[in-house]
């Protein structure tokens, strides 16, 4: 089987390597989070798919670098303009393969993807750029050079997006790619790469191939031809990914989990704190910057979770085709039954749980009820351990100190979100915090120019406006001197 049918859209299930699809002997099943059904039989690319991926992008490689910037952005634009044309069918694909909301998808993530891609091409034609500067009489000039084929592996709790944050650099920069998508959401990887093809990109240039972390993802590491290796995922993963990379020393760039504090001061404003903390049940909690810990100065702990009660009780949870659902189910059943363990073992420990803590049993399946477990004991797993469901805690502290030692106190280091009236207050304990972001009195405001990554196990390197291209290209200063000219 070669072709899918899913929310109406036609899906091919193989790899996409050279600008021609190609099969596998083997597949596996996926399947959807929202009702479980059968989304269909996808090509398992091992070694052999990753060798002819990579060799594919490797010829490639000298005929694209020789593009200009212009033409280069050229096609980048074209390829928003039909990520345009297909939000909806994009949209309702990935609702259907991953179970996020189709609200979100349609609204913000599948426009955010053309956003991306319109972004580093007007980025790279211009932005990029250092000025000369001189040394005794010579010039220095820098300048972004294509570095060659980039590994891109991706996860699934926002699959076309999360791709094209990196894809949209590396092909600016004038590199080739070979992406790896989550084995639980391959489906819009798929039709994105038919929308490169349409949109005139070099055979060779953009390569897909399917399958497991530890079959096509461990080969696609470890390969000898890669210029970088850009991995969005997990703590174990980029750690196996890193030992694979020592051995051809091609450069990393992580983005890795969190277990974000969510900070809200004696003298915050408690309705803006409520509604930002009930933002961290987005996308059911399968978010990396969520900031999952909420940590509230004691004096207005009572009224916080009153305020916290009263927004959540509000929230719908259902089918995320749904508009007017809030919250949809977890991605796969090994990710619920993940999510479920850490809300038993807390409860199993005394831990007070004032929301939800157990499967949503009226809608069965998937869906698990948004949680908020108060003064969990402290250290214990579900206060230092990624959850990546929607499971939220929430402890006192009394002074400044206590709080920033509670914020900086797990082996991450992504985002922190900090609620206060008082500007210099705010400034002072943001100053103290340890994390690639920190959001004052907002969240998940995001600029592209922007450096983005993580601090501590978070992340390694940062990615985002020029940040991205000194990652993906050979970034190289050019010396001239005043003498020796025959002119
Ligand atoms: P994961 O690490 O299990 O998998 C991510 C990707 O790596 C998948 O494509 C998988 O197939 C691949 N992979 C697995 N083993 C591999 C191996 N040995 N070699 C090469 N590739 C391999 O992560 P996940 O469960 O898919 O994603 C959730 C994690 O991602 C969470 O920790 C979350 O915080 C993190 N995340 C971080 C960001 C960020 O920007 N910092 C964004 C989204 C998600």
């Amino acid at each position: 089987m070669t072709n899918v049918q899913v929310a109406g859209v036609t899906v091919d299930t193989r790899h996409f390597i050279n600008g021609e699809r190609v099969a596998s002997d083997d597949t596996f099943t996926n399947t959807s989070p929202i009702d479980g059904s059968n989304l269909g039989e996808i090509a398992r690319g091992g070694q052999r798919e990753i060798d002819l991926a990579v060799a594919a992008a490797r010829a490639a490689f000298p005929g694209w670098a020789a593009t200009s910037p212009q033409d280069r952005a050229a096609i980048l634009h074209k390829i928003a303009d039909l990520v345009e044309e297909r939000v909806s069918e994009l949209a309702n694909v990935e609702t259907m393969d991953n179970g996020a909301l189709l609200r979100s998808h349609l609204r913000g993530v599948m426009p955010r993807v053309a956003h991306n891609f319109r972004f580093f091409a007007d980025y790279l034609v211009n932005e990029l750029g250092h000025p000369d500067f001189e040394t005794r009489g010579h010039n220095n000039h820098v300048s972004w050079d294509p570095s060659g084929v980039a590994a891109l592996i991706t996860p699934w709790n926002a699959p076309l997006m999360l791709a094209s944050w990196k894809i949209a650099p590396a092909l600016a920069a004038g590199d080739t790619v070979v992406l790896k998508p989550a084995e639980w959401t391959p489906l819009t990887a798929s039709l994105f790469a038919d929308i490169t093809a349409e949109a005139g990109l070099p055979a060779g240039v953009f390569n897909v191939v399917q399958g497991y972390g530890k079959e096509a993802g461990a080969a696609l590491v470890a390969h000898p031809d890669l210029s970088r290796i850009s991995f969005t995922g997990s703590v174990p993963t980029a750690k196996s990914i890193a030992r694979a990379a020592a051995d051809n020393l091609t450069p990393c760039s992580f983005e890795l989990g969190g277990k974000s504090p969510c900070i809200v001061m004696e003298d915050a404003d408690l309705e803006l704190a409520a509604t930002l903390a009930v933002e961290q049940y987005d996308n059911a909690g399968q978010v990396c910057l969520s900031g999952t810990r909420i940590l509230v100065h004691e004096s207005i702990a009572d009224a916080f979770a009153e305020a916290f009660k009263a927004k959540v009780a509000t929230l719908r949870q259902g089918d995320p085709r749904d508009i007017e659902t809030d919250i949809g189910p977890q991605v796969h059943r090994v990710h619920f039954e993940r999510i479920k363990g850490f809300v038993d073992r807390a409860k199993e420990g005394g831990a007070n749980i004032v929301v939800g803590g157990a499967p949503n049993a009226e809608l069965g399946g998937l869906y698990f009820s948004p949680t908020l477990v108060k003064d969990p004991e402290v250290g214990s797993e579900i206060v230092t351990q990624e959850v990546f469901g929607p499971v939220l805690t929430m402890q006192t502290f009394s002074t400044d100190d206590e709080v920033v030692a509670m914020a900086n106190g797990t082996e991450f280091g992504l985002a922190a979100i900090l609620v206060s009236g008082n500007r210099d207050h705010a400034d002072a304990i943001a100053k103290q915090l340890v994390a690639g972001t920190i959001w004052v009195n907002c969240f998940f405001v995001r600029d592209l120019r922007a450096p983005f990554g993580g601090s501590k196990k978070s992340g390694v390197g940062r990615e985002g406006g020029t940040w991205s291209f000194d990652f993906y290209a050979d970034v190289k200063n050019t010396v001239v001197s005043p003498n020796g000219w025959k002119e």
